[in-house]
C-alpha cells in the first residue's frame, strides 16, 4: 500500500468516526433537550389548567371545565389532556365527571406520594411524551386551596394528565443531523482530496527514490528523479540527482579505465557496479601477483607461480606451460596440469622440435579453439580425455613469443574459462616483462661465465660455483681430482701461422678436452691456453688415467686450420683435493706446481704433485 492509499484510507476512517461521534451526540442532546423542553412545556400547562379551575370554582363556573378541557386540545401539539381527582376532594365534594377517576398506575402513584411523572409513548406515526403534574394543595396567596378544599397542606387535591406530541421535533432533529452529515461528509471529501494533492509531490518523489535505488542496486544510475515542487522535497530530488549522476560519472570512469586494463567489457546487461567490483579485484591480484615474481629469482619462480595462480585463483586445471627455446624452432613444456614437466600432454609433442606447429606461437595471437572449434591441428588431448577444447595465450617478450599458455576446457566449462580469460590475459601481461628481464638476466650471467670463443665455463664460473662444489663434496665424504693443462709452444703457432690458426688450436683443442672426460666434469678455460679440469670422485689412479687419456689425445690429434693441418703436445699437472692440500685452491696451486715440473721436465707429460715438488721458497 503507498503513502497516497496509507493517507486516504487514515483521513476516510477519522472522518467516519467523527461522523459517527457527531451524529450519536446531536441525536442525543436532540432526545434530551425535547424531552426537557417538551416536560417544561407539560408543566406550564398543568399550571394554566389548575390556575383555570380555580378561577372557574371562585366564578362559580367549574361544571363548564369539560368544555375548557376540549378547547385546550386546539393547543399545538398538545395531544390529550384530563383531569382527575383525588379521592379526599371525591370526600368532600363527590365523584366528578366520569372520566374525572385516576384511571391508570402512573395516574394513582401520583395521586398517591405527590410526584410528577412523565414517560415517552412511542406510536406507529408519533412519538408522545405524557406528564401527569399533581395539584398539591397551598395556603399561599388569596383565595387559596385550603379556603375551599378540607385537607392539609401539601396533600394532593388532583392531578392532570397531558399528552405531548415531539414527532415535529424529531423530525427537525433528524433533518438537522442529515444536514450536519451532508457537510461534514463534504468537508472531509474536500480535505482529502486537498491532503492527497498535498502528499501526492511526495508520494510520487518517494516512488522515483525507490526505483533509482533499485536500479543503483542493479549496478545503473541512470535514473532520475523529478523535481515537482521547490521546498525540501524538490531539494530531495535534486540531491538524489546529484548523487546519481556523481555515481554513474565516478562508476563509468573506473569502469572505463579498469575495463581497458582488462580488455574486458562489460556487457550492457550486467550489473554494472558488480562487474567493475569483479575487475578491480581481479586487478588488485593480479597487482599483488606482479609484486611477487618481481621479487622472484628465477624464470622457473616465476613459472610456478603462474602456475599456482591458474588452479587457485582460476580454478583452472588443465593447461601447458610451455617456454621457447632461445634462437632455436623448438618449445619445452615447462607445467602441464599443475605438474612440473618436460612433455606434452595437450599437444602433439612435434610442436616441441618444430614450435611453428604450435599456432600461438607462430602467430603471436590469441587461438581460441572454443570459438573456433579445431583451429590448431597440433591440439591433440591424450585419448580418453576428449570432448574437450583449448585456448592458448602468447606471452610476447622482445617483440616475439616468449611462453605460451595453453588453457584446456571442458565443453560444459566454457563460458566460465572465457569469462576469466581477460584476468588470465592481465597476470600474463604482468608476467611478460618480468620474464622479460630475468631471461636477458640469465643470459647475461651465463654469458659472464662462459668463454664464447669454446663454449667452456670460465675461471668466474669457478669462482662463483665453488663453495658449492667444495660444500657437497665435504657433505658427502667425497673428493675432486684438479688437472692443470698447457699446452707446449703454443706461443710459436701464434708467432709462426698467426692469431687465427691459434685460435683454431685453442678451440680443437677444448672440442677435445669435452670429448675426453663426463658431462659431470668440469672443463674450465682457465685462461689463453691454459685448462683446467675437475673430475668429482674419482680415484686419484682413475685421475692419471684420465690426463693420460687426454694427453695422449692432444698428441694424436690433428689440427685443420685452413690449409695448413697442426700437431701439438700438452703438459697436465694433477693434484687431490683433500688428499694433498687442505683447500680446494691450494689443490689447484699444486696442480700448476706438478704441470709446472712437466714443462721443466720435457713437456708433453702428466706430473701428479707430491709434498716434496712444495718448499717455502715457493712462496
Ligand atoms: P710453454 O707453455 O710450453 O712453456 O710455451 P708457450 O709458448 O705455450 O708459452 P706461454 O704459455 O707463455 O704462451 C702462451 C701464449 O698463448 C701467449 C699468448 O699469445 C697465447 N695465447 C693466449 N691466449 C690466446 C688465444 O686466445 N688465442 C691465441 N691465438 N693465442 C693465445
Ligand atoms: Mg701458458
Ligand atoms: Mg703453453
Amino acid at each position: 500500500m503507498n503513502l497516497n492509499a496509507k493517507v486516504t484510507m487514515f483521513f476516510s476512517a477519522m472522518s467516519i468516526g467523527l461522523l459517527v461521534i457527531l451524529v450519536a451526540i446531536s441525536l442525543y442532546a436532540f432526545r434530551s433537550f425535547s424531552i426537557v423542553s417538551s416536560s417544561e412545556h407539560i408543566r406550564t400547562a398543568a399550571e394554566i389548567v389548575r390556575v383555570h379551575l380555580t378561577e372557574s370554582m371562585i366564578n362559580g363556573v367549574i361544571d363548564k371545565r369539560e368544555s375548557f378541557l376540549k378547547r385546550l386540545m386546539e393547543v399545538q401539539g398538545l395531544a390529550s389532556a384530563r383531569v382527575v381527582r383525588s379521592p379526599m376532594v371525591e370526600q368532600q365534594f363527590g365523584k366528578g365527571l366520569s372520566q374525572e377517576t385516576a384511571s391508570d398506575d402512573i395516574e394513582i402513584q401520583v395521586l398517591r406520594d405527590g410526584k410528577a411523572q412523565y414517560e415517552i409513548i412511542e406510536t406507529s406515526d408519533d412519538t408522545l411524551i405524557r406528564g401527569t403534574i399533581p395539584f398539591i394543595a397551598t395556603n399561599r396567596g388569596s383565595p387559596n386551596c385550603l379556603e375551599c378544599h378540607q385537607v392539609q397542606e401539601g396533600m394532593v387535591l388532583g392531578a392532570v394528565t397531558m399528552q405531548v406530541s415531539i414527532g415535529s421535533l424529531k423530525n427537525k432533529a433528524l433533518l438537522t443531523v442529515g444536514g450536519i452529515v451532508v457537510v461534514v461528509t463534504l468537508f472531509s471529501l474536500v480535505a482529502i482530496m486537498l491532503i492527497r494533492r498535498m502528499i501526492q509531490p511526495i508520494s510520487t518523489t518517494a516512488e522515483n527514490v525507490e526505483v533509482a535505488v533499485q536500479r543503483a542496486l542493479r549496478g545503473d544510475f541512470k535514473a532520475k528523479v523529478d523535481q515537482l515542487t521547490n521546498d525540501e522535497l524538490g531539494q530531495i530530488a535534486t540531491d538524489m540527482n546529484r548523487l546519481l549522476n556523481f555515481l554513474d560519472d565516478g562508476l563509468n570512469r573506473i569502469g572505463a579505465n579498469v575495463a581497458r586494463l582488462t580488455s574486458r567489457t562489460p556487457s550492457p546487461d550486467e550489473n554494472q557496479l558488480t562487474a567493475t567490483i569483479d575487475m578491480v579485484e581481479g586487478l588488485t591480484k593480479a597487482a599483488h601477483f606482479k609484486q611477487a615474481i618481481e621479487e622472484d629469482e628465477t624464470k622457473a619462480e616465476i613459472h610456478q607461480r603462474l602456475a599456482k595462480a591458474l588452479s587457485g585463483e582460476f580454478g583452472i586445471n588443465e593447461y601447458s606451460i610451455y617456454e621457447m627455446v632461445a634462437n632455436k624452432n623448438q618449445m619445452t613444456p615447462l607445467f602441464v596440469d599443475g605438474a612440473s614437466t618436460d612433455s606434452c600432454r595437450w599437444c602433439d609433442p612435434q610442436i616441441l622440435v618444430r614450435s611453428e606447429g604450435c599456432r600461438a606461437r607462430r602467430t603471436g595471437h590469441v587461438v581460441d579453439g572454443t570459438l573456433n572449434p579445431g583451429i590448431c591441428y597440433s591440439f591433440l588431448p591424450p585419448e580418453g580425455e576428449t570432448g574437450r577444447n583449448h585456448i592458448c595465450l602468447p606471452v610476447i617478450q622482445s617483440g616475439g613469443v616468449g611462453n605460451v599458455l595453453q588453457i584446456v576446457t571442458k565443453i560444459a566449462d566454457e563460458t566460465r574459462i572465457q569469462g576469466l580469460l581477460p584476468y588470465v590475459s592481465v597476470y600474463l601481461r604482468e608476467a611478460a616483462p618480468v620474464l622479460e628481464t630475468k631471461k636477458l638476466m640469465e643470459t647475461l650471467r651465463e654469458s659472464s661465465l662462459k668463454d664464447p670463443m669454446t663454449g667452456l665455463n670460465n675461471r668466474r664460473f669457478l669462482e662463483e660455483y665453488v663453495d658449492t662444489l667444495i660444500s657437497n663434496v665435504q657433505r658427502r665424504k667425497g673428493r675432486l681430482g684438479v688437472m692443470m693443462l698447457d699446452l707446449d709452444f703454443f706461443k710459436m703457432v701464434n708467432d709462426t701461422y698467426g692469431h687465427d690458426v691459434g685460435d683454431v688450436v685453442i678451440k680443437t683443442l677444448a672440442k677435445v678436452l669435452r670429448q675426453t672426460v663426463r658431462t659431470s666434469d668440469m672443463v674450465i678455460r682457465y685462461g689463453g691456453e691454459e685448462f683446467m679440469i675437475v673430475l668429482v670422485d674419482a680415484p686419484p689412479e682413475d685421475v692419471d688415467l684420465v690426463a693420460e687419456k687426454i694427453r695422449a689425445s692432444v698428441e694424436a690429434m690433428e689440427i685443420h686450420a685452413g690449409t695448413v693441418t697442426l700437431k701439438k703436445t700438452i703438459s697436465i699437472g694433477v693434484a687431490d683435493f683433500p688428499t694433498d692440500s687442505d683447500t680446494f685452491w691450494q689443490a689447484v696451486k699444486f696442480a700448476d706446481v706438478a704441470l709446472y715440473q712437466a714443462k721443466e721436465t720435457g713437456r708433453n707429460r702428466v706430473i701428479r704433485f707430491n709434498k716434496d715438488m712444495w718448499t717455502d721458497k715457493q712462496y
